[in-house]
């Protein structure tokens, strides 16, 4: 497999008549054929908001707090969904009261109501990752018309979180959302030329290491090649093709490591919000390896710019940080890669 990257080298001049030069870099994301770039532009000071504040201030009126839970929460029929709500230790699944999709719930993932990046446990995440598995199977069994599903999660108002205590959300439909059905159908096009599309990408990238951080279990750690989001895009993708309720115990175990380390890295880097989205076909896996896919979130400046501009338009992100570079901060950050 290829990849495409074309550096324009920009010749401009200052005031003074100086020449300055710079460069962008237009990359091909290798599945896809979605365009990303990657500016030469400094990053100014991220000011993460004080999410402590943010806590203590929000803390008493939250509806995902224990003492709140079960007296606010609506539930899913129960003639399909026994309760209405599935538990799993400290995690628990409720609709989404206010649904974008046919079945819309939402993951509260931990009793505490604010869990700072850096804190997460594995555990907890694998929880999360296990009610979802259990709900996407009894709606496939329920519902032969739902055909799609969407796990997210927005962590921080940076993000697009309206609440602090951290929840994922999954949708299950009758339609992908635009990128999963861009990867999805790539890779069942892929299928009918006879190649596994994910196969040659990991394995490129396994040989040329520039943006591959190691195996965790039967995941790839990789920095996309053409990331989405104005910083980077870190991946875990499966080793072989199958749908993520599929997934074996280990195998959640080893995604849900994979994002605790992500998350740390994400904090790291000194940013305090992020986005996660999972990527799976949700009935016939055909050649598709399931991912998972961080990219953190900020403001910039005392005026708290937006981290998206006209690019939600286009969309096409512009990355400040070559994926290269990024991977390799990684790689210095994060021990104990098994096959790094
Ligand atoms: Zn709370």
């Amino acid at each position: 497999m290829e990849f495409k990257g074309y550096r324009e080298s920009i010749q401009i001049y200052d005031a003074q008549g100086n020449p300055i030069d710079t460069w962008v870099e237009v990359r091909v994301h290798p599945i896809t054929g979605e365009i990303a770039r990657v500016i030469n532009v400094p990053i100014r000071s991220l000011e993460p908001p004080n999410l402590e504040k943010m806590a203590r201030e929000t803390r008493e009126a939250c509806p995902f707090c224990p003492e709140h839970l079960y007296k606010k929460t609506p539930a899913f029929d129960p003639s399909w969904l026994p309760g209405g709500m599935l538990k799993r230790s400290k995690a628990v699944l409720i609709p989404n009261r206010f649904p974008y999709d046919r079945y819309c719930a939402l993951i509260i993932l931990s009793d505490r109501h604010y869990v700072p990046l850096e804190a997460w446990e594995a555990r907890e995440i694998f929880d999360g990752l296990s009610l979802a598995q259990d709900f996407l199977r009894r709606v496939v069994g329920h519902d032969p018309a739902a055909q799609a599903f969407s796990l997210n999660w927005n962590y921080a108002p940076h993000a697009g979180s309206s609440i602090l205590h951290p929840h994922m959300q999954l949708s299950v439909g009758r339609f992908a959302t635009n990128r999963a059905r861009r990867l999805l159908m790539a890779s069942q096009n892929g299928m009918l030329e006879g190649q596994d599309l994910f196969a040659e990408m990991l394995e490129e990238e396994r040989v040329i290491r520039e943006r591959w951080c190691g195996m965790l279990g039967s995941w790839h750690q990789l920095f996309a090649f053409a990331p989405r989001g104005r910083f980077f895009e870190l991946t875990l993708i499966n080793e072989t093709p199958g749908c993520f309720s599929e997934l074996e115990e280990t195998q959640i175990q080893a995604l849900s490591e994979g994002v605790v380390r992500g998350l740390r890295f994400v904090s790291a880097m000194g940013f305090s919000s992020m986005n996660l989205s999972l990527f799976s076909p949700l009935r016939e896996a055909g050649m598709f390896h399931p991912m998972a896919s961080i990219s953190p979130r900020a403001c910039v400046g005392p005026y708290q710019m937006s981290d998206i501009s006209f690019q939600m338009l286009i969309d096409e992100f512009f990355a400040l940080f070559l994926p290269e570079e990024i991977a390799a901060r990684y790689r210095e950050t994060v021990r104990g890669n098994s096959d790094a």
